[in-house]
Order: C-alpha cells, then sequence, then structure tokens
C-alpha cells in the first residue's frame, strides 16, 4: 500500500501534525512506500532533510513564493496532480484548522470519500484496505470506516492521536521538486493579508502533566483548589465540557472529542464521571488519577490510580504533600 501525506508547514517549518502523519504512515506502509506532499511558499532546508532523514522515503516538494498557504483551490488542485501522478493508495491530512479545509475539497475534486477526525488508523488484513476509526454517533460509538472502491482512501488525523515516531535506521529518502502551477489558472481564491499567532490554550495541549476538573469541583470559585494542586505540581489545568459550558473555564481548556487530545504524563481528573467524549481526549495518557465520590464512575476504568474520595478533602492533603516541607 503507498501511503502520502501532506506536510503542512507554517514558517518555513513542517508542523507537528506532519510529524505525526510521518508516524501514521510508518506504521501502515513499507519504508519505500511512504510519500510526503509539501506545497508551500518556503521551507528550511533543514526541515526537508529532516523529513527525509526519517523516514519519509520520497518527498515531492511544490514551493513558490507565490502559493497562498490559504488558497484552498490552488492546494487541491497541485493534490490532485500530485495524486494523477504518484497514486497513492491512501493520502492523509492532519485535522488542522488548514487541513479540516483543504481535505473536504480535494476529496470532493478527486470524487473520492474522506474520513474526517480520525483517532486511529489500521490496514485491513484480508482486504489491504485502510481501517480509518473515528467517534460517531456523539462519541457514543467509535465507527471503523473504509473506503472500498475509490482511490486515494483519504483521511484527516485528529492531533495527537498518532503513535510515536519510531528511530529511522533505514535509507535516506529523495526529493522531488515540482513547479507550482501558472497562478493564472486558479480560481480566484482567498488570499492571507496577515496572521496572528493564537498562543492562548497552547500549553494544555503540550503539557507533560494536567490537572482536570469536572462538574464535581461545583462551581467557579472552587477552580482556585484545583489551580493550587496544579501550580503544585507544575501542571496545566484542563476541564470537561460541564465546567466550560458553565463559563468556568475557557474553551481553550476543554479536553475531549469536540475539546483537545491530550496526552500527559500524568493526568489527574477531580470530580470527572468519565463520559466517553470526555475519554477520547485523555484516556491514552500515560498515568490516570482519579478522584471521584462515586466508586461506579467510569472515570475508575481508565485510571491507574483511583481515590473514592471527597476532592475537597482529597485535594488539600495532596497539595500539602507536595508542598515544600519546613524542618
Ligand atoms: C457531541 C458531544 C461532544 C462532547 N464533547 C465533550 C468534550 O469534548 N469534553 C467533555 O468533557 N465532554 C464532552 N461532552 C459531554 C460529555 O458527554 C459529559 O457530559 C461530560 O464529559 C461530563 O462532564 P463531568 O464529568 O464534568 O460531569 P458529570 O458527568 O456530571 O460528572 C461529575 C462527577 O463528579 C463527581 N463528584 C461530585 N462531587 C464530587 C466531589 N465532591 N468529589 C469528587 N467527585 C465528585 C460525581 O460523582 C460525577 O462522577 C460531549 C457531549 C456530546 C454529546
Amino acid at each position: 500500500m503507498k501511503v502520502a501525506f501532506f506536510a503542512e508547514t507554517a514558517d518555513g517549518k513542517i508542523t507537528r501534525g506532519a510529524w505525526e502523519l510521518l508516524a501514521w504512515s510508518r506504521t501502515l506502509a513499507a519504508p519505500e512506500k511512504t510519500a510526503a506532499v509539501i506545497v508551500t511558499p518556503s521551507i528550511e532546508e533543514a526541515q526537508l532533510q529532516k523529513l527525509v532523514s526519517s523516514g519519509a522515503r520520497h518527498v515531492f516538494l511544490c514551493e513558490s513564493p507565490a502559493l497562498d498557504r490559504a488558497d484552498i483551490p490552488a492546494c487541491a488542485a497541485i493534490l490532485q496532480s500530485f495524486c494523477e501522478t504518484y497514486r497513492p493508495d491512501v493520502l492523509l491530512g492532519a485535522a488542522s484548522v488548514f487541513g479540516r479545509a483543504l481535505f473536504p475539497y480535494a476529496a470532493m475534486r478527486m470524487k473520492t470519500g474522506l474520513t474526517a477526525d480520525c483517532t486511529g488508523l489500521e490496514t485491513d488484513r484480508q482486504t489491504g484496505l485502510l481501517l480509518q476509526t473515528r467517534p460517531a454517533i456523539g462519541g457514543n460509538v467509535m465507527a471503523v470506516i473504509k473506503t472500498p472502491s475509490h482511490k486515494p482512501q483519504m483521511a484527516t488525523v485528529r492531533p495527537r492521536s498518532a503513535p510515536e515516531l519510531p528511530p529511522y535506521g533505514g535509507e535516506p529518502g529523495s526529493i522531488t521538486r515540482f513547479p507550482a502551477p501558472d497562478s493564472q489558472s486558479l480560481p480566484g481564491a482567498p488570499r492571507v493579508t496577515a496572521s496572528i499567532r493564537l498562543t492562548h490554550g497552547e500549553e494544555i495541549a503540550d503539557a507533560r502533566r494536567i490537572v482536570a476538573v469536572g462538574k464535581g469541583i461545583k462551581r467557579e470559585g472552587n477552580i482556585d483548589l484545583a489551580r493550587r494542586l496544579a501550580s503544585r505540581l507544575g501542571a496545566a489545568l484542563g476541564a470537561t465540557r460541564e465546567v466550560v459550558d458553565r463559563g468556568w473555564l475557557p474553551y481553550s481548556a476543554q479536553i475531549g472529542l469536540s475539546g483537545k487530545t491530550v496526552v500527559p504524563e500524568l493526568y489527574i481528573a477531580l470530580g470527572i464521571s468519565g463520559a466517553v467524549q470526555h475519554l477520547a481526549g485523555m484516556r491514552t495518557a500515560r498515568k490516570i488519577v482519579a478522584v471521584n465520590t462515586d466508586p461506579d464512575a467510569p472515570i475508575f476504568q481508565v485510571a491507574d490510580l483511583g481515590i473514592v474520595g471527597d476532592l475537597f478533602e482529597v485535594v488539600p492533603r495532596l497539595i500539602d504533600e507536595f508542598s515544600p516541607k519546613t524542618k
């Protein structure tokens, strides 16, 4: 199976989402069948070298200062001509803001299917088809979707759902450059005239430790207790949708199906029931500690350490435990 992925760039660098797609591609395809396609106004040479030495065996690069990142029709046209030439069985993209806009448009042009926002990818051993897993019916089931009769099988993949990129000791890949199509031939498309980097909320996606609060925290004023624990542990503060919908914490703190996916080393869930939609965003955390008064709360099924108890008693003791001790 030939697997290609669209490697997004920003400010000359390959984005984190693209590295995750390389990890997925390497789990799905033999090394010589892994390709990256890049459409960019500019990219640093060192980034290209890193890509080919990390297991992308074929890198197809369309680099032109005339290209605009927001020009979806142009980018889709380039992707289509790449697919007509290279003929990948699978084309992956990141479920980033740009990927979510580009991939449906490109799939429509290529008259193929698209499974958006996947959290898992596998190859069907019998048919060789891509098995694309994503939450469905409000996150209550994980649907496994195939694209049996159209190529390429296209999917966008949720950030932070990829396996870790394994070290690569194989042959370095090659870089093939191809020209951008004549801009005159492109339909009138949007252009980026300015860009603003939103930093709010990034801390939670990258955090190694997270203290998350659910409705069990009871009111906004009590969040300070969780914040104090987070600060003791050097952790970021996250929340369930119940908390965000009440306006107690901003949306950037929401973890789950309709929020962020996080993979911290430590996740402390305080007063969180463990609904499937919440688990969808945090169940792959390395160590999960849950505090809940209800011994039957579903969060305990994914917890490495479960504390059945009142968070208002447990958290002050944890804060005390982690406080610097004076002799
Ligand atoms: C389409 C869709 C998308 C969704 N997306 C998301 C999402 O992205 N993220 C998300 O989180 N949810 C999401 N939800 C909502 C989800 O279904 C749940 O409603 C939500 O996760 C529940 O939040 P909670 O655990 O804070 O509240 P609850 O389910 O009400 O749980 C509160 C918990 O606190 C415990 N508790 C109460 N008092 C204490 C105490 N003193 N000490 C300790 N424990 C206590 C209770 O036993 C209970 O288990 C989505 C739902 C839908 C339909």
